[in-house]
């Protein structure tokens, strides 16, 4: 099998897919690796066969659509296989991913990279969010499309924007008593109005909007603007919640609380992208609040700051699966530019076709950014023994412990307590050890920085990483004898 291509893509969502078939096209050597054994990433996320689906949103016929394309061009798909870290290649101007997949080489090398690995659920910590039973928008919501499983009987579901509205809509298409939806933003409507000229013309993103909205309304679920979930209770499982009426700062207001006994809880507090390729490899970052936190800094090519690793869709800001399509197109111009498969003048073109509807979806996102960001002030809803860290078991006291030492970034609070050591190497508790930081020493998120990360971002066994490190030793010797 190839160990060496032109270009890979990791990541094959609605951007990965795009940029793989774009680049393809222009007659570049393109392998395209994803974890999942399907194509489509989230937003074309494929169900089982034997599922029947009316596609009332028109996602599958744009997905299998897509799916074609990739099919009939000469991209190589690594299915089941995660990329665990990027390195500088021994050649200068190249990249090598090692890879942990059945059948797939132990490690690639690649010209050019685009980036295209999405994002995951974003959670705020409160008492008892820990508990079996509360689950994030995203997991509820890939149950039941992928797998048609409901996650509860009753439940409630707090946080903030769409994907929430999404989740508590299918939640009751498919049979779930859904006592009520805690959406911590407020004044929506008035909020919106500078926004309208971006909503124009998003005409299939409304009419979905207002397809969820009617179903809560005709099962007389309370959509509670400004308002969230503030803690959980039950001994095996989530029995009963506490949810509040925010303040004009986004404090829950302590005379409206309420209690409600539920099953399940969907938090959802929108979505981080997952930038650790980026952070490994040291990209320079930005903060931007309204698309996710820290995200790699680009140029209008999709270019990082490491020379021919480009990063596009929801891993480059959170913007949906639109900006995510032509962001890919974009990138696969041009890398297949930078590799000499495509004239300069070709390339300017493709990508100014894709700059009106770019400059739409981004104007799009930055609605949503604005209107639906996580509020900072729930993030002091934890108590000293609420678990930050749920796979060190790490607790708010012990961080605020370690900040109160001299802790003053959130590797420094990893280094000291272990928060973000564990299985998912801090994409649960990274950000929420930055806001604990940002709280409790007076800084901004901007100065807090971001978890340092290094090879594997994601586990994998040890042995993998043992004959990665024998591979490179070999490889050395053998540069070495040449
Ligand atoms: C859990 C979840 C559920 C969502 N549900 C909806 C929804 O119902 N409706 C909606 O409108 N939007 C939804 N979204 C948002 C929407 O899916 C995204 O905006 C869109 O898919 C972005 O496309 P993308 O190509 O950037 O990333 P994605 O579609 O997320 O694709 C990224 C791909 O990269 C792969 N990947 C990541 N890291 C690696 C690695 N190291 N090695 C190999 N492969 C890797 C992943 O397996 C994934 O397939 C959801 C997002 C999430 C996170």
């Amino acid at each position: 099998m190839k160990d060496n291509v032109e270009l890979v893509v990791v990541g094959a969502g609605p951007a990965g897919l795009e940029a793989a078939i774009t680049a393809s096209q222009a007659g570049m050597d393109v392998v395209l690796i994803d974890t999942s054994p399907k194509l489509g990433g989230q937003y074309f996320k494929q169900v089982p066969e034997s599922f029947q689906s009316d596609d009332r949103t028109g996602n599958q016929a744009k997905a299998n659509k897509l799916f074609q394309r990739l099919r009939s061009s000469t991209v190589k798909v690594f299915h089941n296989t995660l990329v665990w870290g990027i390195f500088e290649g021994s050649t200068p101007g190249t990249w090598c991913l090692t890879l942990y997949g059945p059948g797939v080489p132990e490690r690639i090398n690649a010209r050019a990279v685009i980036l295209a690995t999405g994002a995951f659920d974003r959670s705020i910590p409160f008492p008892g969010w820990d508990l079996p039973g509360v689950i994030t928008a995203g997991a509820a919501l890939t149950m039941i499309k992928s797998q048609r499983i409901l996650p509860g009987k009753r439940v409630i579901l707090s946080g903030t924007g769409p994907l929430l509205l999404e989740a508590a809509a299918l939640l009751i298409e498919g049979g779930a008593e859904v006592v009520g939806v805690c959406e911590s933003a407020a004044n929506l409507i008035w909020r919106g109005i500078p926004y309208l000229p971006a909503v124009w013309g998003q005409w299939g993103r409304l009419r979905e909007g207002l397809g969820y909205i009617k179903t809560l309304a005709g099962a007389r679920v309370p959509y509670r603007l400004g308002s969230a979930v503030t803690s959980a209770r039950g001994e095996d499982r989530v029995n009963e919640v506490t949810m509040a009426k925010l303040d004009r700062n986004k404090k829950p207001i302590p005379q409206s609380e309420v209690r409600q006994a539920v099953d399940t809880v969907v938090i959802g507090y929108n979505l981080t992208p997952s930038t650790e390729l980026c952070r490994q490899l040291e990209c320079e970052l930005e903060f931007d609040g309204g698309r996710g936190g820290f995200i790699p800094r680009r140029n209008e090519r999709m270019e990082t700051s490491c020379p021919g690793i480009y990063a596009v869709g929801d891993c480059a800001g959170i913007g949906g699966a639109e900006m995510a399509r032509i962001e890919g197109r974009i990138a696969g111009y041009a890398a297949a530019g930078k590799l000499g498969h495509m004239p300069e003048q070709s390339v300017l073109r493709g990508i100014s076709r894709e700059e009106p509807g770019l400059r739409h979806e981004q104007r799009f996102a930055e609605l949503l950014g604005d209107l639906f960001s996580p509020p900072a002030a729930l993030y002091t809803l934890a108590g000293p023994d609420t678990i930050i860290c749920r796979c060190e078991q790490v607790t708010l006291g012990q961080i605020r412990e370690a900040i109160s030492y001299g802790a003053q970034s959130v590797s420094d609070v990893k280094n000291m307590v272990r928060s973000g050591m564990g299985n998912c190497q801090g994409r649960t508790c990274g950000s929420i050890v930055a806001h604990i930081l940002a709280v409790q020493t007076g800084r901004s998120l901007e100065d807090v920085r971001y978890l340092n990360i290094r090879p594997p971002v994601h586990p994998v066994p040890i042995n993998v990483v043992e004959e990665h490190q024998q591979g490179l030793r070999n490889l050395e010797q053998g540069m070495a004898r040449e």
